[in-house]
């Protein structure tokens, strides 16, 4: 089963899904000032009814605290778009942000501390709503550096994951950290599966993405999908991921939405422009609706 903002529904219930998009992200302090829960509802719903009427029956909003998740109008999109919303418990520290979405309280804290106040949300519900996260979201590893404060959040996470099940959602700009964070998690004892690395597409580095697919994690492309060139690495590695019989650990998403004072990254780009260029290409259909349904579904069952 899988905890939606709505509730628990069975993974066959996931449809079309799109692994890690965005629909709060920025909406942190000092945005809210200037843009109320009303008038956030009122710019962001049109993009979630476009992206349901196109095909879309699950989004996975990978925005943590510290970051812009608010719960609560996740649950009033959620039922107004008619569309299977996804949250998560865990921290951001990505790309040059030094720090800037990490919440005050979670920054002294060891890793247990942390552990326990996701578990909580696991087991209670976020901010006394009642809705359970159905990942655990991470940032880290950017720039080939796993800080400190990264490592304790890093075992925090792999905590979490081992006494809930949650799969790990890593965004890892880097080939080098995602290396290191796959040794670290193994050193733990989490299986392998539960780690999703997500933008393995960043660097266009195929030889690592296959050396860790074929250790056992999923691999996540998902940050050049809606803006690409042109797809001919992508087209490239998802053949080699199906000859090497790994394409049953390959998700792919856009990294989309996002609330960017007002401004939202549409989430159709991944349609229009990936998946044409994919079905164009010769990936058959029954791949898409793999990558896009039972993937996604694997991936999230716990
Ligand atoms: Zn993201």
């Amino acid at each position: 089963m899988i905890n939606t903002v709505l509730g628990k529904i069975s993974k066959e219930k996931l449809g079309h899904t799109r692994i890690h998009e965005h629909i709060l992200w920025a909406w942190t302090d000092n945005v809210r000032i200037k843009f109320d829960r009303k008038t956030v509802v009122s710019i962001i719903l049109p993009h979630l009814k476009e992206l349901k009427s196109i095909g879309c029956d699950t989004l996975v909003e990978a925005t943590p605290n510290g970051a812009g998740r608010d719960v609560s109008v996740l649950k009033e999109l959620s039922e107004k778009a008619n569309l299977n919303i996804i949250t998560n418990c865990g921290v951001w520290d990505g790309l040059d942000y030094n720090g800037a979405y990490i919440p005050q309280s979670i920054r002294k804290k060891s890793s247990h501390e942390i552990a326990e106040e996701w578990i909580d949300e696991y087991e209670k519900g976020i901010d006394k709503s009642g809705i359970k996260p159905g990942i655990i979201k991470i940032g880290l590893g950017d720039n080939d550096v796993i800080s400190d404060f990264q490592r304790v959040f890093l075992k925090a996470a792999i905590i979490t994951s081992k006494y809930s099940g949650l799969p790990i959602l890593s965004h890892i700009c880097s080939s080098k950290s995602a290396i290191e964070i796959v040794e670290i998690v193994e050193s733990e004892n989490l299986e392998l599966d539960k780690i999703i690395w997500s933008h393995a597409d960043f660097a266009f580095d195929d030889i690592t993405i296959i050396e860790l697919a074929k250790r056992g994690i999923w691999i996540e492309l998902s940050w050049h999908t809606g803006q690409a060139e042109e797809y001919n690495w992508y087209i490239k590695t998802i053949n080699r991921m199906r000859d090497l019989d790994l394409l049953d650990q390959l998700l792919v998403s856009q990294d989309a939405g996002g609330f960017h004072e007002g401004k939202i990254v549409s989430y159709r780009d991944f349609y229009t422009r990936f998946i044409q260029e994919c079905v164009k290409n010769n990936i058959s259909n029954e791949v898409v609706d793999r990558l896009l349904i039972s993937n996604p579904s694997n991936a999230l069952d716990n």
